[in-house]
């Protein structure tokens, strides 16, 4: 029971409308909600127009994430609040309870009691990488609803055993790719459905930063165990995930890729400095992208040429900064906003815990997450073989 077992594309409207976040924008005609003065609003002024029971979350791994996005995030959520936070340093989560008011707290080792926890209907893992499938079958078996960090895990075999521990319990799992609730990518979206760019010819996708070794959050990153895998497993996922959200329907016919790590670099003995690929998808269309761990500054960067117009987004998938070009019609290239990226992430939790009450389905559910390591490790499989094509028949 991860998501409802397929992989789910949003209709026009629900792209339009972005998640439930942005529910009540939408209603208004407008995607973005203003002050009385123009300025865009990031929280949503109407207050819920029937009283909504919030669904109780448990915030695994108290990490730069965690903090800095995802829990903040919760203040413009409708139907979430935390309910418990867990954590290996009990000063920080009693730190953070009494700043956020949640007085739930649990360590790792006392994280199966939560199932004895009726103030926790989902469990939200923000931990490494290496760390997801443990942690996210735990919960599942303690009869909590999941979402867990992207990428889904370290493997295909991981991620299954996921799937397979959410069908058991009876829960639902979803990956949390922030994305498929980002205003901006919502709106490429609506307009890639719609025709708006005539027939997609080509999507190019990179993704990278520079990894510093001697910063924690980037040092387990480097590491295989903890960090899963390489750059793709962190960073380059989200062109390989972006570029699929535009290509509903598609198959992954053939995968290629090249390592490019820089000669001698010390940061790179268990993982790669940067991988670049390429997909063949059944329609025809090529999907070409790099990850990498050596790119400064930071580049996240969509491009979707069409037969019509294209549309690139630099930044593409930041918490608070992406952007549109779009060009076509003979007309000048138009630069522009379509929303607020800062409601994705109210938007995702809301979106899942409607999901969990029966409203909608889970958007961007396990099998998604489960797809996209079979492409990563397509890509890997690629590269160790020094590029060669590797088959594949993979459904987007
Ligand atoms: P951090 O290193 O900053 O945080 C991870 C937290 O996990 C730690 O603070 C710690 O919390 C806990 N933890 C438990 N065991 C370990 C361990 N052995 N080593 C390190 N930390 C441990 O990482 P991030 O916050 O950057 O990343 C966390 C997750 O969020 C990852 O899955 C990452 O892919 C994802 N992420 C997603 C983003 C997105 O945009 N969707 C952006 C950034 C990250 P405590 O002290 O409370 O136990």
């Amino acid at each position: 029971m991860s998501g409802n077992g397929t992989i789910w594309h949003p209709t026009r409207r629900e792209t339009l409308i972005g998640g439930v976040g942005a529910a009540a924008l939408a209603a208004s005609g407008k995607l973005v909600a203003q002050s009385a003065q123009g300025q865009p609003l990031i929280g949503d002024p109407a207050l819920p127009d029937v009283p909504v029971k919030r669904l109780g979350w448990a915030i695994v791994g108290l990490g730069t994430f965690a903090i800095g996005q995802v829990i903040p995030g919760f203040s413009n959520a409708r139907y979430s609040r935390i309910s418990a936070f867990v954590s290996g340093n009990r000063d920080k989560a009693r730190m953070l309870g009494a700043r956020h008011g949640v007085d739930q707290l649990y360590s790792y080792d006392s994280f199966d009691t939560i199932s004895e926890d009726p103030t926790i209907d989902c469990v939200y893992i923000v931990l490494p990488v290496g760390l997801h499938a443990e942690y996210s079958i735990r919960a599942l078996k303690a009869g909590k609803h999941v979402l867990c960090e992207k990428p889904m895990a370290s493997s295909s075999q991981e991620a299954e055993a996921m799937i397979a521990a959410a069908e058991s319990a009876r829960r639902k799992l979803g990956v949390a790719y922030r994305v498929h609730f980002e205003p901006n990518n919502m709106h490429v979206l609506d307009r890639v459905h719609s025709g708006g760019l005539g027939q997609m010819r080509f999507v190019s996708a990179d993704h990278g930063f520079s990894a510093n070794p001697d910063y924690p959050p980037h040092k387990w990153r480097l590491e295989k165990t903890l960090g899963g895998g390489g750059s793709m497993w962190d960073i380059g996922i989200y062109g390989i995930n972006t570029s699929l959200m535009m290509l509903p329907g598609d198959r992954v016919t053939a995968v290629s890729a090249a390592y490019a790590t820089p000669e001698g670099d010390p940061r790179f003995t268990e993982v790669e400095g940067a991988i670049d690929y390429r997909l063949r998808m059944a329609s025809g269309i090529n999907v070409q992208g790099s990850s990498s761990y050596c790119y400064s500054p930071y580049v996240s960067r969509q491009r979707y040429f069409g037969s019509d117009a294209s549309i690139e987004m630099q930044p593409a998938t930041t918490y608070y900064d992406n952007e549109i070009r779009y060009e076509g019609g003979g007309q000048p290239p138009r630069i522009y906003r379509a929303g607020i990226p800062e409601i994705q992430f109210a938007a995702q939790v809301d979106g899942f815990s409607r999901a969990v009450r029966g409203e909608v389905a889970v958007r961007t559910p396990g099998e998604m997450g489960l797809r996209d390591l079979r492409i990563m490790e397509a890509c890997y499989a690629s590269a160790d073989r020094g590029g060669t094509v590797v088959e594949t028949d993979i459904p987007v």
